[in-house]
């Protein structure tokens, strides 16, 4: 048994080892060049190329490249018709704005708790989240895991309710053979550095419905009726942000979208030597990929079980721990969230643009509660979980995910060494 390397043994992984993301090319120079030399700087033929080369990729009728995943969000909502007052359900963990674009159409997050194994929305919980003034659901694909869209959309046609995806971490995943981002009425993808596709920043909006299309872009552009390559009028039409991106992000992200069927490859070539060499680590919870479902592998999280490690004190003292001998052999995890969207404070203070607004909205705060809990599940969850991201990435390949299941064996081999006290003193 080697020494941990938080208690001066050897380190699996060194420094240098693992290669940064994204993988730049001659690709990206040559296409990044062509759109900083050419005429358009705002929007011009990268903007609309990338928006069609995604569309085709994800096998989606309308797209929109926008700046950000977010923007994309709150585009679904408005495209599907989401106002002031309505509630929108959505999982309790996720990334903030998974719930805040709801805010920021003036509806109100109603929040569903997750099943433990897939961490995204347990879907058996919808129904009992429904209330008279519900209109849609978030439904995100967290961790690059697409859901059941089987039994959501199930759920969702029986209650009349619209369905936007939550793509920003799940590119390419798919649900029995299909990508998501086609299930729903709409879908939002973000390219920001952390995803798994990139430009830096960015995001793309996509949807069959040509409806949806037309009032998603009214908002992102102005409340416009037309798409700046069009010949405009110049009218807003309706309240509209400025939800566009520009040539050069749009140049990057086609050289990264033309690159990305190999590295999603290189994920799922990763994520399957991890699944083969860490079962049977005590006290490691693995994430799950069930039948039907192709993860992306965006991020894999390791979740410590507790009672198998034996350990009865605080758990995040504990996971804190077990994180820090990871980083120290040199196993690059993380604790993303420290909180359930719940318990995060612009929700606990129900107040989003002053005066308690939209909550003040009247009715709009019946049925409502945001006791964190009520979400048992995502709290186990969120206290138990590391969270491995950008180690998966290319150019890193299977090589290198070798050794780090080597360093989380070694560390999970050992859980009866950790010492809190010791390691975070
Ligand atoms: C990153 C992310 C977003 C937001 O995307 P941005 O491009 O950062 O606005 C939304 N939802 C999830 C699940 C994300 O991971």
């Amino acid at each position: 048994m080697s020494k941990l390397a938080i208690y001066g043994g050897p380190k699996t992984i060194q420094a240098g080892e693992i290669k940064p993301w994204p993988p730049i090319d001659r690709t990206d120079e040559e296409l990044v060049l062509n759109a900083l030399h050419a005429e358009k700087q705002a929007r011009g033929d990268h903007n609309i190329a990338l928006e069609q080369e995604f569309a085709a990729w994800n096998g989606s009728r309308y797209a929109l490249f926008t700046n950000s995943g977010t923007a994309a969000l709150h585009m679904g909502l408005v495209g599907c018709g989401v106002g002031a007052g309505d509630h929108v359900l959505v999982t309790a963990y996720s990334w903030s704005s998974s719930a805040t674009c709801i805010l920021h159409h003036d509806a109100i997050p109603i929040f569903v708790d997750i099943d433990f194994d897939t961490m995204n929305m347990d879907i058996d919980k919808i129904e009992a989240a429904i209330t008279p003034r519900t209109k849609a659901i978030v439904a995100v694909n967290l961790h690059g895991l697409s859901l059941d869209f089987d039994r959501l959309l199930a759920v969702a046609r029986r209650h009349h309710l619209k369905v936007v995806e939550d793509c920003c971490q799940s590119h390419g995943a798919l649900f029995k053979g299909r990508k998501v981002g086609t299930f729903g009425d709409a879908a939002a993808f973000s390219f920001n550095q952390n995803k798994c596709m990139c430009c830096g920043e960015g995001g793309m909006f996509v949807t069959n419905d040509e409806q949806v299309y037309q009032q998603a872009s009214q908002l992102w552009s102005f409340g416009e009726t037309r798409r700046p390559e069009q010949s405009r009028d110049y009218h807003a039409y309706a309240l509209g942000w400025m939800y566009r991106n520009n040539e050069l992000t749009a140049a990057f992200a086609r050289a990264q979208l033309a690159k990305y069927p190999h590295h999603f490859e290189i994920l799922r070539a990763n994520g399957a030597v991890l699944n083969r060499l860490l079962p049977g680590t005590p006290a490691l919870i693995l994430p799950v990929e069930p039948p039907g479902h192709t993860h992306n592998w965006y991020n894999y999280n390791l979740r410590i079980d507790f009672e198998a490690a034996g350990w009865t004190g605080d758990k995040r003292q504990f996971r804190a721990a077990v994180n820090a001998a990871l980083n120290a052999e040199g196993v690059p995890t993380a604790v993303w969230q420290q909180f359930i969207l719940p318990e995060m404070t612009v929700f606990q203070a129900r107040n989003a643009y002053g005066d308690g607004y939209p909550w003040s909205i009247p009715g709009a705060n019946e049925g409502v509660d945001y006791n964190p809990a009520r979400f048992p599940v995502a709290q186990r969850h969120c206290e138990s979980y590391m969270a491995l991201v950008m180690a998966l990435r290319a150019p890193n390949g299977p090589d290198l995910a070798e050794r780090i299941a080597g360093g989380i064996r070694k560390v999970f081999e050992n859980i009866g060494q950790i010492d809190p006290d010791r390691i975070l003193k």
